[in-house]
């Protein structure tokens, strides 16, 4: 059976990045029928950030990719925080210094501070592993009953992993193939920390073998630890998950991994939801629908040139084959893009009603915005709209008269005669009896035609006048949206 995780650290909010890792293993999961857990990675008390649980919790729901079991959801391999796990990692470790594949080191951090500067003076690197290990004070070199007086006089010790010597590993990727790795290379990592805790690798391995983990989906800053993990299964005598790395995602120059600073100069969000300063994707006024489909994208491709995707059809189309290994770039305007394609898909009335919240917010009276009348203006503008947010720039003229008028077009349509001029277009527009768009274009052209009138000499300050500038759509349309009143009175306001 497929079972894949997403195993945060509560060390803060969740970037993209990780929202990405989780939605990929979502995708997997529901593809194959299988589970999808979530399991809070929470060994590091140092590193522990208040709020950090609940927020990745939050951000998954908003994004619609919910887990089937973990925190707070309880399945049959609970519990699934770490902290609460803490009482299992011990007999691992121990298991491991039984079966000769771990050890005990006593070696104070004074003296791994001494080493490594000792290293670094002679132009090297301090590795603990094979090449030195036997020089360093640990249970290799102690005899049994020396290693245990210093366990029972409470020497602070860590558990290590003991790397095999001169052997060359083959490690499996779905994404990346078959990677060679010298085992000479690797270091004795520590697995059970002096505090009592397990370090993240040994958790790690401890649970995804605990809760039946098929496939392990992560970053790509994982895949250095895959040998230590191989190793760790085979050690253990355990069948290892299959493994898949998702490629880095990078800068919108293509050049190094995505931050939280590229976010805050670029004035972009790289997080799902708010976090302190942090502006979300939510509350920035994207649609989690248009922020997950790019997320799929990023790193992914269908093979085809088929761009929007709602969820059943990523599952359908998702495959961890289709997965690149290079760099994926973030493109905050595509993201935009993405938006905006999800906005012209909603229906006018979804759309009026969180166009309302915002009508309210302006202290826009009931009256001048009826339902059915911000559902027309919705639907003249929103071709216009990446977000909701543009709504009001892009159509407050339907709501309130224009407060002052765009200076350069002023200049250029405001003529000796225009305010005659408008005063005959005021005539015309009391006169026109059934006030709809059409019949005020007839009688407006009408007349600048008998006049032999430019159109533009009309249309322009007429349209500055309702508008406050040269945009928007059809001026008679306007016109008959916002009424006879309201047209009349804004010409008197000009021409005044
Ligand atoms: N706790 C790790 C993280 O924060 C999990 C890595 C993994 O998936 O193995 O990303």
């Amino acid at each position: 059976k497929v079972r894949v995780r997403f195993a945060p650290s509560p060390t803060g909010p969740l970037h993209i990045g990780g929202v990405r890792t989780a939605l990929f293993n979502y995708l997997f999961a529901k593809k194959y029928g299988g589970d999808f857990v979530l399991r809070i990675e929470d060994t590091d008390q140092n590193r522990y950030v208040e709020g950090a649980e609940a927020y990745i919790i939050e951000a998954l729901n908003w994004c619609g990719i919910p887990f089937d079991e973990g925190v707070a959801k309880e399945g049959n391999f609970g519990p699934y925080r770490q902290s609460e796990r803490k009482h299992l990692y011990k007999e691992y470790a121990l298991e491991l210094i039984e079966k000769g594949h771990a050890y005990y080191a006593f070696d104070t951090a004074e003296k791994l501070d001494f080493h490594r500067k000792d290293h670094e003076e002679k132009g090297k690197t301090f590795i603990y592993n094979w090449h030195n290990r036997l020089k360093l004070d640990n249970s290799l070199t102690l005899s049994k009953e020396e290693t245990q007086s210093k366990i029972s006089s409470r020497e602070p010790y860590v558990i290590r992993f003991m790397s095999p010597q001169d052997e060359k590993l083959h490690l499996k990727d779905i994404i990346r193939g078959t990677i060679e790795i010298d085992t000479n290379v690797l270091d004795d990592k520590v697995l059970f920390k002096s505090d009592g805790m397990p370090t993240y690798h040994l958790a790690n391995i401890v649970d995804d073998h605990l809760m039946e983990i098929s496939h392990v989906i992560r970053g790509e800053e994982w895949l250095p630890s895959l040998a230590l993990h191989q190793l760790l299964y085979n050690a253990f005598g355990w069948d290892a998950p299959q493994f898949a790395h998702l490629p880095l995602i990078m800068k919108p120059t293509g050049k190094g991994k995505l931050s939280k600073r590229d976010g805050e100069k670029g004035g972009f969000p790289v997080f799902p939801l708010s976090w302190n300063e942090s502006q979300g994707y939510r509350e920035a006024g994207y649609f989690s629908n248009a922020v997950v489909n790019f997320l799929a994208m990023l790193g992914w491709n269908p093979g085809t040139e088929q761009e929007l995707f709602s969820l059943e059809d990523l599952i359908n189309a998702f495959s961890l084959e289709r997965v690149n290994k290079s760099g994926a770039r973030f493109d905050p305007e595509k993201t935009k893009w993405y938006n905006h394609q999800y906005l012209q898909e909603k229906n006018d009335e979804e759309l009026a009603g969180l166009f309302q919240v915002v009508l309210a917010d302006k202290e826009i009276p009931r009256d001048a915005r009826d339902d059915s009348y911000v559902e027309k203006v919705v639907g003249l503008i929103k071709e216009r709209a990446d977000f909701v947010a543009d709504f009001w720039d892009l159509s407050s003229y339907f709501f309130e008269a224009p407060n002052s008028y765009a200076e350069k077009p002023v200049k250029k349509q405001w003529k000796e005669d225009t305010p005659a001029l408008m005063r005959k277009v005021a005539d015309i527009i009391s006169a026109t009896k059934d006030f709809n768009s059409a019949n005020i274009e007839s009688n407006i052209k009408a007349w600048i035609t008998e006049s032999e009138l430019s159109f533009g000499k009309v249309m322009g300050p007429l349209r500055l006048i309702t508008v406050g500038d040269l945009k928007g759509p059809h001026l008679f349309d306007i016109l008959a949206m916002i009424g006879k009143e309201a047209c009349l009175e804004r010409i008197e306001k000009a021409i005044a």
